[in-house]
Protein backbone atom coordinates (compact mmCIF):
# COMPACT_ATOMS: atom_id res chain seq x y z
CA UNK A 1 0.00 0.00 0.00
CA UNK A 2 1.61 3.07 -0.95
CA UNK A 3 1.87 6.58 0.97
CA UNK A 4 -0.55 9.13 0.69
CA UNK A 5 0.56 11.66 -1.02
CA UNK A 6 -1.72 14.27 -1.08
CA UNK A 7 -5.19 14.27 -1.04
CA UNK A 8 -5.57 16.11 -4.15
CA UNK A 9 -2.96 13.90 -6.00
CA UNK A 10 -4.70 10.54 -4.37
CA UNK A 11 -7.62 11.20 -5.22
CA UNK A 12 -6.65 12.11 -9.37
CA UNK A 13 -4.97 15.34 -10.68
CA UNK A 14 -7.41 17.89 -11.96
CA UNK A 15 -6.59 20.05 -14.70
CA UNK A 16 -7.13 23.51 -14.65
CA UNK A 17 -10.99 24.65 -15.80
CA UNK A 18 -10.24 27.36 -18.80
CA UNK A 19 -10.89 30.84 -18.18
CA UNK A 20 -10.32 30.29 -14.27
CA UNK A 21 -10.01 33.46 -12.59
CA UNK A 22 -9.15 32.43 -8.74
CA UNK A 23 -10.89 31.65 -5.79
CA UNK A 24 -10.51 32.58 -2.02
CA UNK A 25 -8.44 30.26 0.50
CA UNK A 26 -9.49 29.75 3.92
CA UNK A 27 -8.08 28.46 7.30
CA UNK A 28 -9.03 25.83 8.65
CA UNK A 29 -10.52 27.69 11.94
CA UNK A 30 -13.88 26.17 12.16
CA UNK A 31 -14.74 29.98 13.02
CA UNK A 32 -13.71 33.17 12.00
CA UNK A 33 -11.11 32.02 9.67
CA UNK A 34 -8.99 33.83 7.97
CA UNK A 35 -9.54 34.39 4.33
CA UNK A 36 -7.54 35.18 0.95
CA UNK A 37 -8.72 36.39 -2.28
CA UNK A 38 -6.64 35.00 -4.99
CA UNK A 39 -7.23 37.13 -8.82
CA UNK A 40 -4.94 34.32 -10.73
CA UNK A 41 -4.91 30.88 -11.89
CA UNK A 42 -2.28 28.98 -10.04
CA UNK A 43 1.33 28.80 -12.00
CA UNK A 44 3.61 26.40 -11.42
CA UNK A 45 1.77 23.87 -9.01
CA UNK A 46 3.45 21.21 -7.74
CA UNK A 47 3.70 18.49 -4.79
CA UNK A 48 6.46 19.66 -2.37
CA UNK A 49 8.71 17.22 -0.01
CA UNK A 50 10.51 19.87 1.77
CA UNK A 51 9.84 20.33 5.61
CA UNK A 52 8.64 24.12 5.46
CA UNK A 53 5.75 23.51 3.24
CA UNK A 54 2.18 22.85 5.13
CA UNK A 55 0.92 19.80 4.46
CA UNK A 56 -2.76 18.55 5.19
CA UNK A 57 -2.31 15.47 8.01
CA UNK A 58 -0.97 12.53 7.12
CA UNK A 59 0.57 13.77 3.46
CA UNK A 60 3.89 13.06 2.92
CA UNK A 61 4.05 16.24 0.52
CA UNK A 62 2.62 19.29 0.07
CA UNK A 63 0.80 20.94 -3.25
CA UNK A 64 2.12 24.53 -3.49
CA UNK A 65 2.20 26.57 -6.76
CA UNK A 66 2.27 30.37 -6.93
CA UNK A 67 0.50 33.46 -8.07
CA UNK A 68 1.54 37.57 -8.33
CA UNK A 69 1.84 38.88 -5.64
CA UNK A 70 -0.26 41.61 -6.79
CA UNK A 71 -3.60 38.90 -7.13
CA UNK A 72 -3.45 38.23 -3.64
CA UNK A 73 -5.45 40.35 -0.88
CA UNK A 74 -6.13 39.18 2.27
CA UNK A 75 -9.93 39.66 2.79
CA UNK A 76 -10.56 38.74 6.59
CA UNK A 77 -8.95 37.93 9.99
CA UNK A 78 -5.74 39.23 8.54
CA UNK A 79 -4.58 39.97 12.50
CA UNK A 80 -4.45 35.88 12.82
CA UNK A 81 -1.69 35.31 9.89
CA UNK A 82 1.74 35.57 11.65
CA UNK A 83 5.19 34.63 9.46
CA UNK A 84 5.88 30.86 10.78
CA UNK A 85 10.02 31.81 10.18
CA UNK A 86 11.47 34.99 9.02
CA UNK A 87 14.42 34.04 8.33
CA UNK A 88 13.23 31.54 5.86
CA UNK A 89 13.28 32.74 1.71
CA UNK A 90 9.71 32.37 1.81
CA UNK A 91 8.32 33.91 4.05
CA UNK A 92 5.18 31.90 5.00
CA UNK A 93 2.33 33.39 6.38
CA UNK A 94 0.33 31.09 8.73
CA UNK A 95 -2.66 31.08 10.75
CA UNK A 96 -1.49 31.33 14.77
CA UNK A 97 -5.26 29.53 15.84
CA UNK A 98 -4.64 26.68 13.28
CA UNK A 99 -1.29 26.52 12.05
CA UNK A 100 -2.43 26.89 8.23
CA UNK A 101 -0.66 28.56 5.95
CA UNK A 102 -2.04 31.10 3.41
CA UNK A 103 0.76 32.02 1.56
CA UNK A 104 4.27 32.34 1.14
CA UNK A 105 5.85 35.84 -0.01
CA UNK A 106 9.46 36.49 -0.75
CA UNK A 107 10.83 39.92 0.19
CA UNK A 108 14.37 39.58 -1.42
CA UNK A 109 13.94 41.69 -4.93
CA UNK A 110 16.93 39.86 -6.29
CA UNK A 111 14.86 36.52 -5.80
CA UNK A 112 14.60 35.26 -9.41
CA UNK A 113 10.72 34.48 -7.97
CA UNK A 114 10.01 37.44 -6.32
CA UNK A 115 6.80 38.97 -7.07
CA UNK A 116 5.19 35.57 -6.95
CA UNK A 117 3.29 34.38 -3.51
CA UNK A 118 3.25 30.82 -2.97
CA UNK A 119 -0.16 29.16 -2.42
CA UNK A 120 -2.01 26.12 -1.51
CA UNK A 121 -5.29 25.54 -3.58
CA UNK A 122 -6.94 23.48 -1.41
CA UNK A 123 -7.36 25.79 1.12
CA UNK A 124 -9.87 27.17 -1.52
CA UNK A 125 -13.61 25.60 -2.27
CA UNK A 126 -13.56 26.61 -5.81
CA UNK A 127 -13.08 23.89 -8.45
CA UNK A 128 -10.90 24.91 -11.58
CA UNK A 129 -7.45 25.10 -10.06
CA UNK A 130 -4.84 23.71 -11.96
CA UNK A 131 -3.43 20.17 -10.42
CA UNK A 132 0.31 19.71 -9.39
CA UNK A 133 2.26 18.96 -12.31
CA UNK A 134 5.79 17.85 -10.85
CA UNK A 135 7.11 17.03 -7.53
CA UNK A 136 10.11 18.63 -5.76
CA UNK A 137 12.04 18.37 -3.17
CA UNK A 138 11.21 14.60 -3.44
CA UNK A 139 14.13 13.07 -0.85
CA UNK A 140 13.37 15.59 1.55
CA UNK A 141 10.92 13.41 2.75
CA UNK A 142 13.19 11.69 4.01
CA UNK A 143 13.91 14.39 6.99
CA UNK A 144 10.27 14.18 8.27
CA UNK A 145 10.55 10.63 8.84
CA UNK A 146 10.07 8.85 5.25
CA UNK A 147 12.46 5.99 5.89
CA UNK A 148 15.12 5.98 2.91
CA UNK A 149 13.91 2.65 1.87
CA UNK A 150 10.70 4.05 0.91
CA UNK A 151 11.74 6.21 -1.51
CA UNK A 152 12.07 3.72 -4.82
CA UNK A 153 8.01 3.13 -4.11
CA UNK A 154 7.28 6.96 -3.28
CA UNK A 155 8.98 8.10 -6.75
CA UNK A 156 7.06 4.82 -8.17
CA UNK A 157 3.61 6.05 -6.99
CA UNK A 158 4.58 10.08 -7.92
CA UNK A 159 5.19 8.84 -11.67
CA UNK A 160 1.88 6.33 -11.29
CA UNK A 161 0.45 9.68 -10.82
CA UNK A 162 2.07 11.87 -13.50
CA UNK A 163 4.51 13.56 -11.21
CA UNK A 164 7.68 13.57 -12.35
CA UNK A 165 10.04 12.83 -9.08
CA UNK A 166 13.15 15.83 -8.56
CA UNK A 167 14.87 16.60 -6.22
CA UNK A 168 15.23 19.87 -6.54
CA UNK A 169 12.73 22.08 -8.23
CA UNK A 170 12.02 21.06 -12.12
CA UNK A 171 14.64 21.49 -14.71
CA UNK A 172 12.46 24.83 -15.70
CA UNK A 173 12.33 26.66 -12.28
CA UNK A 174 15.95 25.40 -11.72
CA UNK A 175 16.97 27.09 -15.20
CA UNK A 176 14.78 30.08 -14.18
CA UNK A 177 17.36 30.51 -10.87
CA UNK A 178 20.46 29.88 -12.57
CA UNK A 179 19.62 32.56 -15.01
CA UNK A 180 18.87 35.11 -11.95
CA UNK A 181 22.20 33.56 -11.00
CA UNK A 182 24.16 34.09 -14.06
CA UNK A 183 22.77 37.62 -14.79
CA UNK A 184 24.68 38.49 -10.81
CA UNK A 185 27.61 37.64 -11.53
CA UNK A 186 28.21 38.68 -15.26
CA UNK A 187 28.55 35.43 -16.66
CA UNK A 188 24.95 35.14 -18.29
CA UNK A 189 24.92 34.88 -22.30
CA UNK A 190 21.96 34.83 -25.04
CA UNK A 191 22.38 31.85 -27.29
ZN1 LIG B 1 -6.92 29.34 11.20
ZN1 LIG C 1 8.21 22.97 0.02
Amino acid sequence: MASAIHPSVDRGIQKGAENFTGGTLRCQCAHDPVEVRIDSQVLFNHACGCTKCWKPPGALFSVVGVVPRDKLTVTAREEKLKIVDDKAVIQRHGCTACGTHLYGRIENKDHAFYGLDFIHTELSGEAGWDGPGFAAFVSSIIESGTPPSAMADVRQALRDKGLEPYDCLSPTLMDILATQAAKAKGTYREA
